[in-house]
């Protein structure tokens, strides 16, 4: 079936899904593969759930006209994204760099949204069938969508951003995240900076944030960019004025209090800043978006467990992420602090060495009651406390419970260090 015969079914049936599990009625279905699972084999669950139409690609499930064979489900699904997406005519504004994409999308999108019919990923839904499924999620009257795009390997932001066709665009930095499939933190910079090679390609603004050397380096004299900067006037000025226990900035002599903690969150609010006076939003609602906004999924969230004050940021995990962290718990140490680390993953050949360098910064900044947890951490030097399993952590913080003081949990998502509150307070 041809992409512009599929858009009218889609266009009367808007609604897609790829899980059978979420299936409402009157959708369409697209039939996706994975390494452990074909949906051509569930399509004829999800047309008995209600779904209108399966898009499927192995004729022998097709037993009816409800089901729409094509040659490759998930070339279609993202070919009938672009295909959308040229037709509608909200501004697309994708986002990606190694650390802080879904925080500073939600940031966006809370700004955006004061002013304009937007859309925004759902969750972290940034890969291959995300990014399609977030633009087929844009209705005739969407003015904005901010699209979040992920990668652990070169081209793939290239791919993504063929697919969602940006009309403006920021990387959040560059870090030391998924070294493994990128090659190094060179192999990061050139993955990422895909985004910004698009959009110069189809000569597209840029945002940018114009205190990172990397990104000045890459657009210095490239015309059509909007930065912001604490310090050069060339640029929109925003001031950090306090980052612990959350960030406090300042633009155009407003203050704004976020509920977000730590440095690292400056300049996720300044990409929304920035975004929302290019686009118009009254700095006051820019300001009470920034506000209104608190983070969820474990993302440096606060909790309190009786008296002890819990910085939980067990979402993700790699070496430039957690070394921030620990930074910015550092002005909040105080002599009963304690540091919870789970392993990094991802890291590839550099995995020991990053591990170490960070059990040597916990050392070197002072801190006395440390305890790391995983394979990787448990092949450090350190005079700290190693537990090779959550379960051993675990075993360990039941019989010596913690009673006060500030503390900061962090780990990688598969370390799901969530976990450790169970046994906290
Ligand atoms: P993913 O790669 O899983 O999509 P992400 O880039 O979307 O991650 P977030 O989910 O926004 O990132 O944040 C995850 C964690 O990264 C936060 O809890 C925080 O520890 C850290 N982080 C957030 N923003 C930054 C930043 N600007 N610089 C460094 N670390 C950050
Ligand atoms: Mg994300």
């Amino acid at each position: 079936m041809k992409i512009t015969e599929l858009y009218q079914i889609f266009l009367e049936h808007p609604e897609v899904s790829t899980d059978t599990r979420k299936i409402n009625p009157n959708c369409l279905f697209f039939a996706l593969k994975g390494p452990n699972f074909n949906g051509n084999e569930f399509a004829n669950q999800a047309l008995e759930k209600g779904a209108a139409y399966a898009v499927i690609d192995e004729a022998k499930f097709k037993v009816s006209d409800k089901y729409i064979l094509v040659d490759s489900v998930l070339e279609t699904l993202q070919k009938l994204a672009t295909y959308h997406r040229n037709q509608c005519s909200a501004k697309i504004i994708s986002l990606t760099g190694s650390n802080g994409k879904t925080t500073t999308k939600e940031l966006i999108f809370s700004v955006l949204s004061k002013k304009y019919n937007s859309i925004a990923t759902q969750g972290n839904l940034n890969n291959h069938i995300g990014v399609p499924l977030t633009l087929l999620s844009i209705k005739s009257d969407t003015e904005m969508a901010v699209v979040e795009m992920g990668a652990n390997h070169q081209k793939e932001i290239a791919f993504l951003s063929s697919i969602a066709q940006p009309d403006f665009g920021y990387i959040t930095n560059f870090g030391k995240a998924h070294l493994e499939g990128f090659g190094g933190v060179e192999g990061v910079i050139k993955g990422k900076s895909e985004l910004y090679d698009f959009l110069i390609a189809h000569d597209k603004y840029v945002f940018m944030n114009a205190d990172d050397p990397i990104q000045l380096e890459k657009l210095g004299t490239y015309v059509k960019k909007i930065g912001y900067s604490a310090s050069n006037p060339q640029y929109y000025s925003i001031q950090l004025k306090e980052s612990s226990p959350f960030v406090i900035l300042e633009v155009e002599k407003t203050r704004i209090s976020t509920q977000l903690t730590g440095a690292y969150n400056f300049t996720n609010c300044c990409a929304a800043i920035v975004m929302g006076k290019y686009f118009n939003v009254p700095l006051e609602d820019i300001k009470s978006a920034l506000e209104g906004y608190s983070p969820e999924n474990n993302r440096s969230q606060i909790i309190e467990k009786g008296r002890i004050k819990i910085i939980l940021d067990a979402y993700n995990a790699n070496p430039t992420s957690m070394e921030m962290a620990i930074r910015n718990f550092d002005n909040m140490k105080t002599p009963d602090s304690y540091l919870i680390l789970g392993d990094m993953f991802e890291l590839g050949d550099v995995s020991a060495e990053e591990h170490q360098s960070i059990a040597d910064l916990t050392k070197t900044l002072g801190f006395t009651n440390v305890l790391l947890v995983g394979n990787h951490f448990y092949g450090v030097q350190t005079p700290f406390l190693k537990f090779q399993t959550f379960e051993e952590i675990k075993n360990y913080l039941e019989s010596h419970p913690v009673e006060k003081g500030n503390m900061l949990i962090k780990g990688s998502r598969g370390m799901a260090l969530e976990r450790i509150l169970d046994y906290l307070g």
